[in-house]
């Protein structure tokens, strides 16, 4: 959940929404989905780019037309959001790191003038001092030691505090930089994460000369089941999906979200007949499974799974070996369903 969901589940939500709700009326903004999104974050303020564009555009006193609001929205919640964000985070760890090094750099300096008085001081008393001169010496350098010990602590303090706040900037990057990789719904990587993976992978057994197979895998029916069913429990069913993925899984395995009902598996260094006795475990797993509906507890009958897998050859591009292991899923659907295909099993079309 972000701290934008949790804020919005607490006591304080639902006055929050009313108050977005008001300032677009007061805008003249329709309360679309997308408006309400940008408006949110607005009223939310913590997004101050966004909060700029906005604030600027009610100074000049300009319309929001339908255009604006496409493009507000566009600009700061499609795609580029995370990346955005990110390069925000990125400024500020920056600047922070600017200001550490400045006060390393003013410690430098004291140290510098310190070392020269605790120099001049032993000179000045090896010359042969009468008391009152001695006790000078002495209390001017209680005096330059107290005032470096005091700045050094406050550079502790400093740097303690710059480390704290880059720490915490570090982990939202990096839960940001998650949140960009993840399919909310499901948990499992989402497209972009798997076409990364899928390059690095095939780069990675090119280089090894390993083996690479690659899985696609597709609901049966799904349609009809959610016409049946409801959207919702469609929803609970891919989240079902996902886990059996996972639980048959090889920690190396990348499981990800290929699509609306579409999973894919990249499965580094596994032999193709491997790769097939795995799917075919996790379509038997799928296929034993008997599903009920988690609000009513009716029994939701079986879910089947197509699948088809293709095996990394010389030659091919990431498209390339989808592309293959897309024609052996259409295959399985085409041969009746609830069915593995390899692209090393003779395909059997049935017209
Ligand atoms: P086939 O066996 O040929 O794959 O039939 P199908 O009905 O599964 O295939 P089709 O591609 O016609 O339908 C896919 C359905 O998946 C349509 C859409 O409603 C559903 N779907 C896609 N994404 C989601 C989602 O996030 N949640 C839910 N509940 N359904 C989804
Ligand atoms: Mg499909
Ligand atoms: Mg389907």
């Amino acid at each position: 959940m972000t701290d934008q969901e949790i804020l919005m589940q607490g006591p304080g939500g639902a006055n929050v929404a009313l108050e977005t709700l008001d300032l677009m009326r007061l805008h003249g903004v329709p309360p679309t989905s997308a408006n309400y999104e940008v408006w949110l974050a607005y009223r939310l303020g913590r997004n101050q780019p966004l909060r700029d564009a906005i604030d600027s555009r009610i100074g000049t006193g300009a319309v929001f037309s339908a255009d604006e609001n496409a493009r507000l929205h566009e600009q700061f919640f499609t795609g580029l959001g995370a990346s955005a964000q990110i390069v925000l985070a990125g400024e500020k760890i920056a600047r922070d790191l600017g200001q550490v090094v400045s006060f390393l750099k003013e410690a430098e300096s004291r140290s510098g003038d310190y070392g020269r008085t605790l120099e001049t001081a032993a000179t000045d008393l090896n010359r042969g001092l009468g008391p009152e001169q001695i006790r000078q010496i002495v209390s001017s350098l209680a005096a330059a030691t107290l005032d470096m010990a005091n700045h050094n602590q406050t550079l502790n303090e400093q740097l303690k505090k710059s480390t704290t706040e880059i720490d915490t900037l570090r982990n939202s990057l990096e839960s940001v930089r998650m949140e960009s990789l993840t399919d909310s719904l499901t948990g499992l990587a989402n497209r972009r994460m798997f076409d990364e993976t899928l390059r690095m992978r095939i780069e990675e057994a090119r280089a090894q000369r390993s083996e690479l197979s690659l899985l696609l895998c597709d609901i049966d029916h799904f349609k009809r089941f959610n016409d049946t069913w409801g959207h919702h429990t469609g929803d609970q069913i891919l989240r079902f999906l996902a886990s059996a993925l996972q639980a048959h899984a090889r920690p190396d395995f990348l499981v990800a979200r290929y699509g609306g009902e579409e999973f894919a598996v990249v499965m580094p260094r596994m032999s193709q007949r491997v790769a097939q006795q795995t799917a075919e475990a996790l379509r038997e797993a799928i296929q034993a499974k008997r599903l009920r509906r988690r609000s009513t507890n009716e029994d939701l009958g079986q879910v089947t799974v197509s699948i088809g897998i293709a095996r990394l050859q010389s030659g091919d591009t990431p498209a390339g070996l989808i592309e293959r292991a897309d024609a052996c899923l259409y295959s399985s659907k085409r041969n009746g369903r609830n069915q593995t295909t390899t692209d090393a099993t003779p395909v059997l079309y049935v017209a």
